[in-house]
């Protein structure tokens, strides 16, 4: 029996989703100038509030300015400029060459919005990750409805502000609340579900998906490696890590979540990681819990979970080589542990916080070979100069995106499809490819009337059709 509260929810859920299933089909006619013009109004809304935005994120886990700038509004921004830039040229149908066969017919894709659709944002970027996919369902013509992270309470209100004050809800809704309310939402049969979290909950986003057959995207997560081979450029190679790693603090789906590094430089490497921190959030020396530079874990439930991570591998003959310290208000140093085994939990479950495990490797065979052995990854590091090493990784590894000689850059190259591959994802988003995930790629063919090669292959079958299905079966 649902709660009176949930029922209410479940009736206003049913009456925008009714409104949305109306307002999608206006949508199909949708012109590349209506979809332009409501991202505009959402760009519009975005540099208005801007001090609202940050205010809000910081106000979930005091996510430094700087980074709200960049990962969360620029990040958005930037997909919406890139969709006004391209909208026209990506809705224009596609000619695709027609064979021999059917000479006289011709062929092409037609791109028509999927419809409805739902998307389920995590808190980890709880702006960009619930506004981007909205730039590409409405650069698509999709309506949308938006379940943000119960997490991030001040994130959450204000999407759901911007949404109603940009778009009539039958366009563009936002549901707040906990997982029952995802699962009220997920019961509706949605044309498509975006879904944005963790590898556990994209397995049940994918069955309730089933009941409907929806199609999904799914933006996963999991344990993203990072090589540091010999011929690395080790400075550069600490000061990139230690960026994408300790940014959010932690708290990034593509964050290097371990290091593999060469035995023959690593503990070189392990001192430059640790310089890396003190310069970049201690530098005058006062203590990284003083510094506005660096975020905090989201909840105390989360800051419990990193710490048994920690212990765990502790207890399991790990050693902590830096950091460790962690204190009120959800801080937890940044940290750096050695001598790992894979029983130790932080060696199975993504680590999604500021401990970075750093193992050593003899030679590039044996990196391959133990990120092969594990799920394939959101994303794969490698750090080397070495043009052969390069090519290796890529063919030999599996994972959604590969970055050389960088981390977590490839999220702001809209040209490039994000997404995982297996259990980091299914499906792709950003740019050209969100709009992809939120349309239908209708195959078009127009036949010509009278006389056409195909119909000599009716029946019923004669000497002459015969011959011609025979000729066909000998030259393809
Ligand atoms: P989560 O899977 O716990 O939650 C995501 C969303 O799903 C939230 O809105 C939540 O309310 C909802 N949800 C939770 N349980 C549910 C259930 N049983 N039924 C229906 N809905 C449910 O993820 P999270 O903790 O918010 O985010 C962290 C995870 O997200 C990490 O694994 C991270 O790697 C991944 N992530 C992936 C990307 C990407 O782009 N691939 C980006 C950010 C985060």
């Amino acid at each position: 029996m649902q709660n009176p509260s949930n029922s209410k929810i479940q009736e206003q859920i049913d009456e925008v989703f009714s409104a949305q299933k109306i307002q999608a089909l206006k949508m199909r006619n949708s012109t590349s100038l209506l979809r332009i013009a409501l991202l505009k109004k959402l760009l519009d809304w975005i540099k208005l509030n801007q001090e609202d935005i940050r205010r809000a994120v910081h106000a979930d886990f005091k996510k430094p300015y700087p980074e709200i700038n960049i990962s969360e509004i620029y990040a958005v921004n930037s997909e919406i400029n890139h969709a006004i830039k391209h909208l026209e040229g990506w809705m224009k149908p596609k000619k695709v060459p027609t064979p021999m066969t059917m000479l006289g017919a011709k062929s092409h894709i037609q791109f028509e919005p999927k419809g409805t659709t739902l998307i389920i944002a995590p808190w980890n970027y709880p702006f960009n990750l619930a506004i981007g996919p909205l730039v590409s369902a409405l650069a698509a013509g999709c309506t949308a409805i938006i379940k943000p992270s119960e997490m991030t309470p001040h994130s959450s209100a204000l999407v759901r502000r911007l949404v109603v004050e940009t778009f009539d809800k039958s366009l563009v809704a936002v549901f707040e609340g906990e997982k029952e309310v995802s699962q009220m939402l997920l019961s509706k049969p949605f044309d498509h579900i975006f879904f944005t979290g963790s590898p556990a909950v994209g397995k049940i986003i994918m069955k309730a998906a089933a009941e409907n057959l929806s199609s999904v995207t799914l933006e996963l997560g999991g344990k993203s490696p990072t090589i540091i081979d010999k011929k690395a450029d080790l400075k550069d190679a600490a000061e990139k890590v230690i960026y994408a790693k300790f940014l959010n603090c932690g708290q990034t789906c593509i964050a290097p979540d371990y290091v593999l590094v060469h035995e023959s430089v690593k503990e070189y490497f392990l001192g430059l990681l640790k310089e890396q921190i003190g310069k970049m959030y201690d530098p005058k020396k006062k203590g990284i819990e003083h510094s506005k530079d660096y975020a905090r874990l989201v909840n105390a439930k989360h800051l419990k979970k990193i710490k048994n991570l920690l212990s765990d591998a502790e207890m399991k003959g790990a050693v902590l080589y830096s950091g460790g310290d962690n204190g009120p208000e959800e801080y937890f140093e940044p940290t750096i542990i050695t001598d790992l085994k894979e029983d130790m939990d932080i060696m199975q479950e993504e680590i999604f916080g500021p401990i970075l495990p750093v193992l050593g490797f003899s030679d590039l065979e044996e990196a391959i070979t133990y990120i092969n052995l594990k799920p394939k990854p959101l994303a794969l590091y490698l750090f080397t100069t070495d043009k052969d090493a390069q090519k290796r990784v890529l063919k030999e590894t599996s994972s959604g995106s590969a970055v050389i000689n960088d981390c977590a850059l490839h999220f702001l190259q809209n040209e490039l499809p994000f997404g995982g591959v297996n259990s980091s994802g299914i499906g792709k988003a950003h740019g050209y490819h969100g709009f992809l995930a939120f349309s239908n790629e209708k195959s078009v063919m127009k036949q010509r009337i009278g006389k056409t090669l195909t119909k000599p292959l009716h029946p019923p079958y004669g000497i002459m059709g015969r011959k011609i299905i025979d000729g066909l079966l000998k030259w393809f």
